[in-house]
């Protein structure tokens, strides 16, 4: 007995759990050979040296202190409401640790917002949109509540600067985009009330006209769910006309936090939310008491505007799921390579195989398409984008935030369960990823409401005839031998796609909403296909690496191809056979794959 006491004593940390990585020696960027990828392939490209260099810091950055600072808030550093002062009089002063505080220093300061309105001094122009989200993607694999704040903040910059009059711009833009956390203003939107999120235009605060102030309101309310409470520029709807109902009576409000003269506006923090995650931003029941609030655009116009907002916010949600995703294949590619269970390293099992490589396919596949669409957001932002460009924004913008939003807790999940029972302990970073990712598909939208929204911009502006246009454009502009089968797929599952709408269009709207979803589901697949095979097509003949098309085929097979006899049979396991080249990037030459059945007709 004893001899077995002094042999467990004897056990070290390190037998068989794999040691924790010293943060101080990783990095997201560097570790990601993809992301390097999609940065060539979509910022200009005299961005390219430049922006590797920011990114290889905050990717270190991002692996070392902002992760320590993350883990530290979410445990035992959460933001908490100082209600009252010593007079008994409420303040409702949010209190954030010191840790958080030079977070926001460290990635306002890396310009995630600034330089989408400023001057790179180094390069001489503004960036765009798509490197303010390769630094959010590097953000949200360490501090995706932290990416709420940066998201609220941008939204605000969005809706000052193309709908403010000259005073708020004055006034609040440079604060809004400023890189200095002292001069800093954050932001933050508010619409969701107590009796409804989805349906907004149920909402009941009401903003009535300031006498002898023209543009000057006082809005009184609750705002139910207050994310970032406390930032000085909250856009707030509220009910400027009685006789409207629904969103079309709303109006956008610029509430700042603390009046122009220096006095605190009339804003009370109820409480704030005890979460199941993103704990890192304070989420609150807001009253308005009257609050000063300053009319932004025009008056019937507020829906419109913050729908826009909501757009760009969507986008972010979709970065902070891809963040997470990746952060959660990191994580589990590690472990299993440490972790041994019957004398053999688990990633050596072809059952944890599929599973990595199925992580690794959502990851890459989804991160890809995700910055295809911010390139179309790029377009339209910039004005080189003309209306279909916007219809297609409109369009892939739900349909994105839709599915990676699933994906992320699926992700999550999987990254646990590769884990085995570690997974499930909160000393790994694993619970707060599942934790912080299931917010992903609510807020912003849920899931059956970004399909009504594809429904509307279906209805509205037919932006799936853009996408069937541009997929088919895709698919005839492949040139290579590997791409002519999934150019085959891609026409012949579009007609389908096309009949689907037709025929839904004419059901009842119990019918046709029934089946958005599958709907969106089907169009999200095409769309992907199309970014991935066009990725490995330039991948291919820039490098003559033919990995994106392992990719490529795993998802053809996944998500459209049929899977006959349950797919048991005959499958040459793909994910399993070229295991080590996709997990770690490695290149697979051409003729590697002409040696599998699946690619034999490009022989
Ligand atoms: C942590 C956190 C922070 C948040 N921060 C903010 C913030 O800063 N600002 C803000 O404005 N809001 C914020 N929200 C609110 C969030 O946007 C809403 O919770 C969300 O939009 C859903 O609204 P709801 O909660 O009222 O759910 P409901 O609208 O009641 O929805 C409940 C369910 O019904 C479904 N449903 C509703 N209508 C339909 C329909 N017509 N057809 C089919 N299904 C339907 C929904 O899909 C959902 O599954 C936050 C939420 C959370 C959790």
């Amino acid at each position: 007995m004893s001899d077995l006491q002094a042999k467990i004593d004897q056990r070290r940390y390190s037998d068989n759990i794999p040691h924790p990585r010293a943060g101080s020696q990783q990095n997201f960027f560097a570790a990601d050979p993809n992301l390097a990828f999609l940065l060539e392939r979509y910022l200009p490209a005299p961005m390219h040296d430049w922006a590797k260099q920011q990114l290889g810091w905050l990717g270190a950055h991002a692996a070392g202190p902002l992760d320590e600072r993350a883990a530290y808030t979410d445990r035992d550093g959460k933001p908490h409401l100082r209600k009252y002062n010593r007079l008994g009089e409420d303040v409702s002063e949010i209190i954030t640790n010191e840790g958080y505080k030079q977070t926001v220093a460290d990635v306002y300061g890396a310009g995630i917002v600034h330089y989408l309105y400023h001057d790179i001094p180094e390069l001489g122009f503004k960036a765009p949109y798509s490197y303010s989200f390769l630094l959010g993607y590097l953000v949200s694999q360490t501090e995706p509540g932290f990416y709420c704040p940066v998201t609220l903040t941008m939204s605000a910059a969005y809706l000052i600067d193309k709908y403010g009059d000259e005073q708020q711009k004055e006034q609040y833009l440079s604060g809004l985009t400023s890189r200095d956390r002292r001069s800093l203003y954050e932001g933050a939107t508010w619409l969701t009330e107590r009796q409804g999120g989805s349906d907004v235009g149920a909402n009941l605060t009401v903003a009535k006209p300031t006498a002898g102030k023209p543009g000057v309101y006082q809005l009184t309310g609750e705002k139910f769910f207050a994310s970032n409470a406390g930032a000085m520029v909250a856009t707030v709807l509220a009910r400027i006309d009685d006789s409207k109902p629904g969103t079309k009576g709303l109006g956008l409000f610029l509430v700042p936090w603390v009046r122009p003269d220096g006095t605190r506006n009339q804003i009370e923090v109820r409480r704030l939310k005890d979460k199941l995650g993103v704990n890192a931003v304070p989420s609150a029941e807001v009253l308005l008491h009257g609050a000063e609030g300053y009319l932004i655009g025009q008056p019937e116009n507020g829906f419109k505007y913050m729908a826009e907002a909501l757009n760009l916010s969507r986008i972010c949600n979709a970065i902070a799921s891809v963040g997470i995703m990746r952060r959660a294949l990191y994580e589990a590619k590690y472990y299993a390579s440490e972790r041994r269970a019957f004398q053999k390293p688990i990633d050596q099992y072809p059952m944890v195989r599929e599973m990595l490589v199925n992580l690794l396919l959502d990851t890459e596949v989804s991160t890809g398409a995700v910055f295809d669409m911010i390139a179309v957001y790029d377009r339209v932002q910039d004005g080189s984008g003309g209306r279909d460009n916007l219809a297609l924004c409109r369009l892939l913008i739900p349909l994105l935030k839709y599915r990676t939003g699933e994906e992320a807790v699926e992700a999550a999940h999987t990254a646990i369960e590769i884990h085995g029972g570690n997974g499930f302990i909160e000393e790994y970073v694993t619970p707060r990823l599942l934790r912080d990712a299931q917010v992903l598909t609510v807020w912003e939208g849920t899931s059956n409401i970004l399909a009504l929204d594809i429904l509307r911009v279906m209805q509205k502006e037919n932006s799936h005839a853009v996408l069937i246009r541009l997929l088919r454009s895709r698919a005839a502009g492949w040139h290579h031998a590997f791409s002519r089968p999934f150019a085959q797929l891609l026409q012949s599952e579009l007609a389908v796609l096309e009949e689907n709408i037709a025929y839904l269009l004419q059901q009842s709207p119990d019918y046709l909403s029934y089946k958005l979803k599958a709907l969106a589901d089907h169009m999200i697949d095409l769309y992907t296909l199309s970014c991935i095979v066009s990725e490995a097509e330039d991948q291919l003949l820039r490098d003559n690496n033919a990995r994106k098309y392992v990719l490529a085929k795993l998802y053809a097979n996944k998500h459209l191809l049929p899977k006959t006899k349950r797919g048991i049979q005959g499958d040459e396991l793909l994910d399993v056979h070229f295991f080590r080249e996709l997990l770690d990037y490695e290149p697979i030459p051409l003729e590697a794959l002409q040696q599998q059945s699946a690619f034999l007709f490009a022989t």
